[in-house]
């Protein structure tokens, strides 16, 4: 069997375009242009590669993007004062602080300065206490995407088997969460778990979110099976280059597999096309905006 690839790319192109319709509403019949603030803490390689590409996106879909880049040492004093600016301004519908924050900072603390309502990475823990009670909240943008892709593979979720390998914060636990309210069963496999080539067996749909360079080989997929690939590594190679892997063995996992999502190129592109369609749902809640999550379906 050879697996039907799951296009994330592609995909996240017609996200990027519902969005970029949306905003053009907004703008002709209301007059709102939305805006995202993203605030960069230091000067992490990959985190500064991640802003650019934020920053690029939200202006290709016609949103304001409003950058703040902060010196490492900055305090934490200094950190919230900037968020109490941005939540009150309301040219500002969308707050994303980079993560990881230098260690000396609080990131419980400073995440949770940022008003629920433009939460767009859906990590306050509002967000987190409404979404695990199935209410109307912000969700966070990798498992948000994750779910997209799926729905349109799938088309119904109910009842599907699904496993959840990595239980954090920000993947696992609100992905398991989110397929629970499409009434998967779902269990969330972790580093204690027991026999977990048995466990992932079992499972209709995979999302593996371990951060272990294919970690997870064909033998443990059922046929057939949904693999997500959440991971992002990048390994050395032989010949001196580097090269970017998931956490599942993409040729073993396909040769088994009913469809899979490569890395790159599948839920990567969906994490950042899927906040700027926070950023614009956060607009509509804001200003009161009818039919405000409709315009993804
Ligand atoms: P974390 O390191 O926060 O969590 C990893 C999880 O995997 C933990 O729950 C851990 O278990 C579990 N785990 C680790 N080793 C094993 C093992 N041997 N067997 C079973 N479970 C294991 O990672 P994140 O959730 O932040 O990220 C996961 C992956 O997704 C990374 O590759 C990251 O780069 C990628 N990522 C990709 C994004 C995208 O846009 N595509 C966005 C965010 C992340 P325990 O809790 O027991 O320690």
């Amino acid at each position: 069997m050879s697996a039907n690839i799951i296009d994330g790319k592609a995909f996240a192109a017609t996200v990027r375009e519902k969005v970029a319709s949306k905003v053009a509403d907004l703008k002709n019949a209301h007059n709102i242009t939305p805006g995202l603030a993203v605030v960069l803490v230091g000067e992490d390689p990959a985190s500064q590669v991640y802003v650019r590409s934020k920053g690029k996106q939200t202006l290709e879909v016609g949103m304001n993007s409003i950058e703040h880049k902060l010196d490492p040492d900055t305090t934490e004093e200094a950190l919230l004062a900037l968020i109490d600016e941005l939540n009150s301004d309301p040219a500002v519908h969308g707050i994303l602080v980079q993560l990881p924050l230098p260690s000396h900072l609080d990131e419980t603390l400073v995440i949770n300065r940022i008003l629920p309502e433009k939460d767009v990475d859906g990590f306050h823990i509002s967000n987190v206490g409404l979404l695990a009670t199935s209410q109307k909240s912000m969700v966070p943008c990798t498992p948000l995407g994750c779910l997209l892709m799926l729905r349109d593979y799938h088309g119904s979720l109910s009842g599907k088997n699904v496993v959840v390998v990595g239980r954090s914060n920000i993947v696992g636990k609100p992905m398991a969460q989110l397929l629970l309210n499409e009434s998967c069963t779902v269990t969330i496999a972790h580093s204690r778990t027991v026999d977990l080539p048995d466990v992932v067996r079992n499972a209709d749909i995979v999302v593996a979110a371990v951060g272990r360079p294919e970690m997870v080989p064909g033998d443990w997929i059922k046929p057939g099976a949904t693999v997500i690939d959440v991971g992002i590594n990048r390994i050395s190679l032989d010949n001196g280059k580097t090269k970017l892997v998931g956490d599942a063995e993409y040729e073993s996992c396909a040769a088994v597999a009913g469809a899979i999502t490569p890395v790159p190129g599948g839920v990567g592109p969906m994490t950042i096309a899927c906040l700027l369609a926070n950023t614009v749902t956060a607009c509509c809640r804001i200003n009161n905006l009818p039919n405000e999550e409709s315009f993804l379906q």
